[in-house]
């Protein structure tokens, strides 16, 4: 709706000036036009009533007349009834002769002073006797003039010249008739066609049947034949367009926007000087004058520069349909923008969403290591808000110890290739949290952007290790240490007795006879055994001393800071704790047992404790083989034994 109204409006709008500034000129060059029509009518129609007026002159002069009508109401010889007879006949014929050449004079008639009709051309010139009298109006107000006056009547309707049944409009041209001495002889009346005498203003009419001639006296009633004029002849104007009538009211010659027309009109005054003709004087019928000769244009509208151009209706239309269908263009362009807008803010937002809340964490760092931007999840790792993430070098949160990985993958990534490294995240409570960062750079054309880092949390992944390391250097019945465990442990063992130059000494055990027990109470037996033995064990040594179990029924016990002495002394209190404690098994009842111990001090300068353990077992086999249940420490010459 909108997309099709509102170009059409703006086409309008702007469109419109446009159109009124053509329009205007129309209705200017329509004022011009009816202007110079109108100053054109006027002229002609002047000199025609002219013209008549003249020839009415011309004619009232005539000697011929004069003698006429002298001789018509008098007493005649027979000679004078001769003379008389002829200018009657010369006279009749010089009417006839004009009635015929000049086709507007409808009728001539020449009175007496008495106002007795002598004389008449056309159809009624045979009935003149001169012996009638015609109550003539005209020569009523004719009569009394002064020579070479003329009065003229207002046009009426009468008989045709064609036929008398035929009405026209006609009008009366009379002048008195006076003898060369000045004696008045009687009146001559010129009887016009009207509509003859101002055939020409349809010539108006006939160059554009839109222009319409008006014509009307002082009063407002057109004088104007029906077919010449807007108006019928004889109607009044103040009723028939009172619009018109209330400009031309005024005498003034004006033009007038009435609604749809436009109105130019101009005062004919008959009895005016500048009235251009021989006259002396020029009368008409009293409140008559001056009349108002006016030309009327149909004021031009837009629907008429469309329908004389076409081609600009047709350019309009195109261009309401041009704009229309842009607007509907547009409107779908901009649901369609708006539909994907929509999307790809979505998507936009999804992105977001799966950066910030990513399982692991994002990074980027630039050239020179500092944060350029990082992703919630890290940031919930790091516990610091993300202002004072930002702008950091990224290797204040890692510890000191993975830095180095850190510095080596971050220059595998600036110059172009993977980077990858475990280390540990230094976090704002003070814990660490193990990462590995996988990390490539962002290259454009322009060279390095940035690094683009992955994060995995490591922390139970390390736990899981953990656990693995745990469980695979962890004897499961008795839930001491392995032999892994013990080399592992001796290894740091060693190290720091090296370090600290304390004594380190190894116990070997050996259970006694262990397979008798299995074979008399069974393996399941046996298995406690082994268990309280540990418990037994265990609840003799310090905390730093290391039990673990070798294997079968082997242990050992791994003594930091103690001498062979003191660890033969350690050796040969479990050795009684184990005879004072035999397990007790319910329905068995007590099972008794004992071991054999070799006891060696440890060299901490040799490369494993493997030395140390062949040492303390050559001391347990002696052990065994001097009757079990007994201690054997080999002393330091047995080092050199062994290692010999
Ligand atoms: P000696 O005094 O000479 O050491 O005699 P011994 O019987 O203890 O020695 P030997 O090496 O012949 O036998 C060890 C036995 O220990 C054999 C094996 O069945 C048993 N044994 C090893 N590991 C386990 C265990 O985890 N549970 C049980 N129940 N028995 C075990
Ligand atoms: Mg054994
Ligand atoms: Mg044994």
């Amino acid at each position: 709706m909108v997309a099709t109204l509102l170009p059409m409006f703006l086409v309008t709008a702007s469109l419109l000036p446009i159109f009124n500034a053509h329009l205007e000129r129309q209705v200017d060059s329509a004022r011009v036009t009816a202007k110079t029509l109108l100053n054109a009518e006027y002229d002609a129609l002047v000199e025609r009533i002219n013209e008549s007026l003249n020839h009415t002159l011309a004619i009232a002069e005539l000697p011929a007349l004069h003698r006429f009508l002298v001789l018509a109401g008098a007493a005649k010889s027979p000679y004078q009834e001769e003379i008389f007879q002829d200018d009657r006949k010369q006279l009749k014929g010089l009417l006839n002769t004009l009635h015929t050449h000049f086709g507007r004079y409808a009728q001539m008639t020449l009175f007496d002073i008495n106002g007795r009709r002598w004389l008449s051309s056309g159809e009624q010139s045979n009935s003149s006797s001169g012996t009638e009298k015609v109550k003539s109006n005209v020569w009523q107000k004719t009569s009394v003039l002064e020579p070479r006056s003329i009065y003229v009547s207002l046009p009426y309707l009468g008989a045709s010249v064609v036929g008398p049944e035929l009405t026209t409009a006609l009008v009366d041209i009379a002048t008195p008739v006076f003898s060369e001495r000045g004696v008045r002889l009687g009146v001559l009346v010129f009887t016009v066609d009207w509509a003859y005498l101002v055939s020409d203003l349809p010539h108006s009419l006939r160059m554009d049947p839109k222009v319409k001639a008006l014509l009307v006296d002082a009063r407002g009633a057109s004088l104007l034949p029906t077919a010449q004029s807007e108006l019928a002849f004889g109607s009044v104007l103040s009723r028939q367009w009172p619009e018109a009538w209330g400009a031309m009211k005024s005498e003034a010659g004006e033009e007038v926007m009435l609604e749809n027309r436009i109105l130019v009109f101009r005062s004919l005054d008959l009895g005016n000087h500048h009235y251009r003709s021989q006259a002396e004087q020029v009368l008409s019928q009293t409140g008559s004058q001056p009349w108002r000769l006016g030309i009327t244009l149909p004021r031009p509208t837009l629907g008429d520069l469309f329908s004389e151009n076409p081609g600009q209706l047709i350019s309009l239309m195109l261009t309401y349909m041009l704009a229309m269908s842009f607007g509907v263009f547009w409107v779908l362009t901009q649901h369609r923008e708006e539909t994907l807008r929509k999307k790809a803010h979505q998507y936009a937002v999804e992105l977001e969403d799966l950066y910030e809340q990513a399982p692991c964490g994002y990074h980027s760092l630039d050239e020179k290591g500092r944060v350029v931007k990082i992703n919630r999840t890290e940031l919930e790792w790091l516990g610091y808000p993300k202002e004072e993430v930002i702008g950091r070098d990224y290797r204040d949160f890692v510890s000191p110890e993975t830095r180095a990985g850190l510095d080596s993958a971050f220059r595998d990534v600036i110059e172009g290739r993977e980077g990858s490294v475990e280390c540990e995240l230094l976090c704002h409570d003070g814990g660490r949290l193990p990462v590995a960062v996988e990390a490539t750079a962002q290259i454009t054309d322009a060279g390095f952007q940035y690094t683009r880092a992955m994060v995995f949390d490591l922390t139970e992944r390390k736990q899981i290790e953990e656990l693995l390391i745990k469980q695979s250097m962890t004897d499961p019945l008795t839930g001491l240490g392995n032999r892994r465990y013990l080399e592992a442990q001796a290894d740091m063992e060693m190290a720091r007795a090296l370090r600290s130059g304390n004594p380190l000494s190894l116990i070997m055990i050996d259970l006694d006879h262990f397979k008798r027990i299995n074979d008399t109470y069974g393996h399941d037996v046996g298995d406690q055994v082994l268990q309280a033995f540990s418990d037994t064990v265990r609840k003799q040594l310090r905390e730093g001393d290391v039990l673990c179990r070798m294997g079968g029924e082997e242990f050992a016990v791994l003594l930091p800071e103690t001498t062979s002495e003191q660890s033969t002394m350690v050796a040969e209190r479990i050795r009684e704790a184990i005879g004072s404690r035999p397990v007790g098994l319910g329905e068995i009842g007590k099972v008794e047992y004992s071991a054999s111990f070799g006891v060696t001090l440890v060299d901490p300068k040799e490369s494993s404790l493997k030395p140390a353990i062949r040492r303390a077992d050559s001391g347990l086999y002696e052990a065994k083989a001097a009757g079990r249940d007994r201690v054997i420490t080999s002393g330091p010459e047995r080092i050199e034994d062994v290692s010999s």
